[in-house]
Parts: C-alpha cells; sequence; structure tokens
C-alpha cells in the first residue's frame, strides 16, 4: 500500500534499524521503545492490515513470523523470557494498519496486563 509506513519501511524508503531480514519478513527496533528491548516483526508485504484480517490465504506469513520471533529473541539474547504483542484495532492500540508483532523484553513483565 502506497501510503502505508510499515509498507515504505519493507521497501526501505523509511530508514529503520534492522535486526533480521529475509525475503518475506522483517525486524526492526521500535522507535519509541517501551522496555529495553522492543522489536517489530512485519510481512514485508501489506497481507493485513492487523490480526482480524488474518485467513487461510494469508495466514502462512504469520507463521513465518513468528519463525522469525523465535530467530530474533535467540539473536538478541532473550534468555529470561520475552512477550509477543499485536494489536487489532484502534481501541486495542494499534496505530499502524499494517499486521506487525511487537517483541518485548528486558523488564519484569509478570506483574502486568496479561
Ligand atoms: P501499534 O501501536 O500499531 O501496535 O504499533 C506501532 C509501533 O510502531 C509503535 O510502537 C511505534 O512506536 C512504532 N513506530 C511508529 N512509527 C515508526 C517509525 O517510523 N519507525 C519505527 N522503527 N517504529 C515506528
Ligand atoms: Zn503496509
Amino acid at each position: 500500500m502506497s501510503d502505508c509506513l510499515f509498507c515504505k519501511i519493507a521497501a526501505g524508503e523509511i530508514p529503520s534499524n534492522k535486526v533480521y531480514e529475509d525475503e518475506s519478513v522483517l525486524a526492526f527496533r521500535d522507535i519509541n521503545p517501551q522496555a529495553p528491548v522492543h522489536i517489530l516483526v512485519i510481512p514485508k508485504a501489506h497481507a493485513a492490515d492487523s490480526a482480524a484480517q488474518i485467513t487461510a490465504e494469508n495466514s502462512a506469513v504469520v507463521a513465518r513470523c513468528f519463525e522469525v520471533i523465535a530467530k530474533v529473541a535467540a539473536q538478541e539474547g532473550l534468555k529470561d523470557g520475552f512477550r509477543v504483542i499485536t494489536n487489532s484495532g484502534a481501541a486495542a492500540g494499534q496505530t499502524v494498519p499494517h499486521l506487525h508483532f511487537h517483541i518485548l523484553a528486558g523488564a519484569d513483565m509478570s506483574d502486568k496486563l496479561v
């Protein structure tokens, strides 16, 4: 999608601090980190706006994103644990309508929302 921020990041039109990239998935550091480690994992293609649009037709890239989440967690040395979040819709706090997964780590989250 031409005016989508994460499509532009995936295309390299907007710079990002990349931690992993392959043909279908990109992982990069969040510009406004909510934990000492805060990484976003996105399908490079605009497969869906959010988790609400995941279907049998586009879910393969979701599995790929989770493979990358495991790789990035190992690469970043997140041996004490990490949290994966996806916000779906404005009421859930989603601000960028391109499917993405937050990896959060480095803070004690055992007391928080979930
Ligand atoms: P959401 O609020 O949609 O779940 O997550 C969007 C995330 O994208 C936010 O955590 C926000 O800080 C991050 N973000 C917004 N614009 C940029 C940007 O230009 N570069 C990077 N690296 N992260 C961004
Ligand atoms: Zn997009």
